[in-house]
């Protein structure tokens, strides 16, 4: 078994800390470069393979680092915008040869949930959307939640739904939440939690509710994984861990 030479930026963060440790206990995976802050990302320390959990400002330009020395990259730091992304695919017609995979969500069961209520939406007149996270999470909704939302709303449009049914004429204070693609979406933040979502489907005399909860952030760890054994086979772009799980 060929082992798989992995640099990981943003190695002294929550997340880069983590998938240093998930690299040195995987048996087909070798930490070459732990890169942090102020050092200077050169060549990885010769990995075939990065993974970026950095900040929003500083991922765009590792990501570039590493295509131009052809290294695959994983990423999971959150902000890609569709410009930082078609940047990238600018950045990749240089270097074909490399592949980039960019996961807002790595947490198997996250992806699971989103695949289960894309599925259930043409069954269900009724759905809204329910996320909970700890109280330093600074955007709301989710990321998770409104990429939810979209797919929902895409699987309602082409199984021919109309508008969720609502009768609300006064909301002054938002209590309905945000509408995401006409999807009621609401956001909890609470003491002693860390990523949860539900979603809520209901149709006459009956409903089904799909909840993902990640208790801790090794979650995310076979995913990130499976995100480094997948990318050295899969040149471009590509985003959202989905594509990798063959669902
Ligand atoms: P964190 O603890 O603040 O870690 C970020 C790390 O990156 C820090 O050590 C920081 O160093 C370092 N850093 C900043 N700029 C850098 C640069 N230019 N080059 C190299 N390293 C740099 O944050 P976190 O909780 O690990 O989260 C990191 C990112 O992952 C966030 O965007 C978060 O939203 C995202 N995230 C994604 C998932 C997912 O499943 N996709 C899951 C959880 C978190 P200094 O502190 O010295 O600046």
């Amino acid at each position: 078994m060929d082992t798989i030479r992995v640099a990981v930026i943003g190695a002294a963060g929550r997340m880069g800390s983590t998938v240093c440790d998930a690299v040195e206990g995987a048996d087909d995976m070798e930490l070459v470069a732990r890169i942090d802050d102020g050092d200077d990302l050169g060549d990885l320390g010769g990995a075939q393979v990065a993974v970026d959990f950095t900040v929003p400002d500083a991922s765009p330009g590792n990501v570039a680092h590493c295509i131009s020395r052809g290294v695959h990259v994983v990423v999971g730091t959150t902000g890609w915008t569709q410009e930082r992304l078609d940047a990238v695919r600018r950045d990749l017609l240089e270097h074909p040869e490399v592949g980039v995979l960019v996961a807002p969500n790595f947490a198997l069961g996250a992806v699971l949930m989103m695949r289960f209520a894309q599925e259930a939406a043409r069954f269900y007149e009724s759905v809204e959307i329910v996320e909970l996270h700890h109280p330093r999470k600074v955007d709301a909704p989710s990321g998770t939640a409104a990429n939810t939302a979209r797919m929902i709303a895409a699987a309602r449009a082409d199984a021919g739904l109309g508008p969720v049914p609502d009768a609300t004429e006064h909301d002054p204070d938002g209590a309905r939440g945000a509408q995401i693609e006409g999807i009621r979406t609401h956001a909890v933040r609470m003491r002693g939690l860390v990523a949860h979502q539900e979603v809520l489907f209901g149709a006459e005399g009956e409903s089904l509710t799909i909840r993902h909860d990640s208790y801790d952030r090794v979650s995310f760890m076979p995913g990130v994984l499976t995100g480094v054994r997948g990318v050295v086979s899969r040149p471009g772009l590509t985003v959202g861990l989905e594509n990798y799980l063959d669902l």
